[in-house]
């Protein structure tokens, strides 16, 4: 007989183990499916931040926003090892477009947001200040604007997460690809393979949480559930030697004046990040040359003196809606697509932010509330401490 899961997500990147973690705190019993590792795509390839994401609000994002920095919040009390706080940068200099009056509405509003808890202070550094900014280029510097959001280790933020699932009896199984499913009124019937060998469950729900794989796996199912069309953008960063002692830093791309964030990281720096659309396979993604050049061309226009030498690289695929040529504009907002409006048996979660998994979980679940068996709640997400494995 075929083992039975009430939930089996495909996905092993930050959203496939929220919503394990998410079921298994309802009770339900549930199996991930991770084809290559726990957050060997997306989710381990990201710019590391917990943020609310300020430049999103000159999209008016709003409440993405809001719930971002709630999420924020809530992960430095639950992942205190994980998630910490950290001083951005934001320097202003003549040709830098966001003026001063703009950077003080927008860091006024996400503190507003942020319901003005004392991590959204920000303030103008001092000029006797801008020696110790690691470098800072200060010729022709007109302002410093210092704010605060939070980082965390991706990789380690999923594994916790999946550890966290395990503990309340969530599985899973890794290197396992899904292959096919046949869904049906009464529930789903799962083949996936495990070093080339067939193995085989039955669901009652399942849940597409492969990242940029997403219409891939969708097409392996039977009846094909509803997609959306979607782009590809790659973002790449560049590991560079050299330790940032002051904070992070953000700042505009000389060349089209895009953010660019300068972090630390685990003793060098990071500098990303870039958008290309990308239409390869998924798995090969990887910075490209004409990406470290922007990159290290931003490096050196607002840091002319630090180490410019590449120790490692890597990128990784945004899920965006498809929008022909207006890649900068497309919604940033996590969207679902479902095979029934009442009661689906199938959810696939397109884009989203590491900083949102645990809320996008919450909306996953809801969504499948209605076709679950019901179950007795064990645990609840927000109070579920997380530890580094
Ligand atoms: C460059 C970049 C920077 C970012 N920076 C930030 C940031 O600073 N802060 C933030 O909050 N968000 C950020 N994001 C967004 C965030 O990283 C992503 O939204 C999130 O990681 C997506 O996670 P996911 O689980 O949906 O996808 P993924 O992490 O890509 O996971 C999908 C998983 O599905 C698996 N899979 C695919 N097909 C199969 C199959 N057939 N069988 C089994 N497994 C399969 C894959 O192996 C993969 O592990 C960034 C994104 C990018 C691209």
């Amino acid at each position: 007989m075929m083992d039975h899961f009430d939930v089996v997500v495909i996905g092993g990147g930050i959203h496939g183990v929220g919503v394990a973690q998410a079921a298994a705190c309802g009770g339900y019993s549930v199996l991930v499916l991770e084809q290559t590792g726990l957050a060997s795509a997306t989710s381990g390839k990201s710019s590391k931040l917990i943020h609310g994401g300020l430049r999103y609000l000159e999209g008016l994002h709003f409440s993405l926003v809001r719930e971002s920095l709630r999420e924020r919040t809530l992960l430095l009390k639950i992942a205190p090892e994980l998630v910490h706080l950290q001083a951005f940068h934001i320097p202003i200099y003549p040709e830098t477009t966001r003026r001063p009056l703009t950077i003080r509405a927008g860091l006024s509003l996400y503190a507003l947001l942020g319901g003005l808890h004392p991590a959204n202070r920000f303030r103008t550094l001092h000029p006797g200040e801008w020696q110790d900014l690691d470098g800072l280029e200060t010729k022709r510097l007109q302002a410093v604007y210092q704010y605060y959001d939070a980082q965390a280790d991706d990789a380690a933020l999923t594994r916790a997460v999946m550890q966290s699932a395990m503990d309340l009896g969530a599985d899973l199984r890794c290197p396992a690809e899904f292959t096919a499913a046949e869904i049906a009124a009464d529930g789903c019937t799962v083949h996936y393979s495990i070093n080339g060998v067939d193995n085989g469950c039955s669901a009652t729900v399942l849940v597409n949480a492969a990242g940029p794989w997403i219409n891939t796996v969708a097409g392996r199912m039977r009846p094909t559930p509803p997609t959306t069309a979607v782009d590809l953008v790659q973002g790449s960063h560049l590991v560079l030697e050299g330790r940032i002692e002051h904070g992070a830093y953000y700042l505009e791309a000389p060349s089209d004046r895009r953010a660019v964030f300068m972090l630390p990281w685990k003793g060098r720096t990071l500098l990303g990040t870039t958008e290309t659309v990308y239409t390869g396979d998924p798995a090969a993604v990887t910075p490209l040359a004409s990406e470290e050049a922007y990159l290290l061309e931003t490096l050196r226009h607002y840091f002319p003196h630090r180490p410019q030498t590449v120790v490692d690289r890597f990128a990784g695929l945004r899920v965006l809606p498809a929008a022909g040529n207006a890649v900068f504009a497309r919604s940033r907002e996590t969207r679902f697509e479902r095979d029934d409006q009442r009661r689906p048996r199938v959810v696939s979660i397109y884009g989203g932010k590491l900083t949102g998994y645990r809320a996008t979980a919450q909306r996953v679940m809801r969504l499948l509330h209605r076709t679950l068996p019901s179950r007795r709640p064990v645990a609840n997400t927000a109070q579920l401490e997380l530890k580094p494995g």
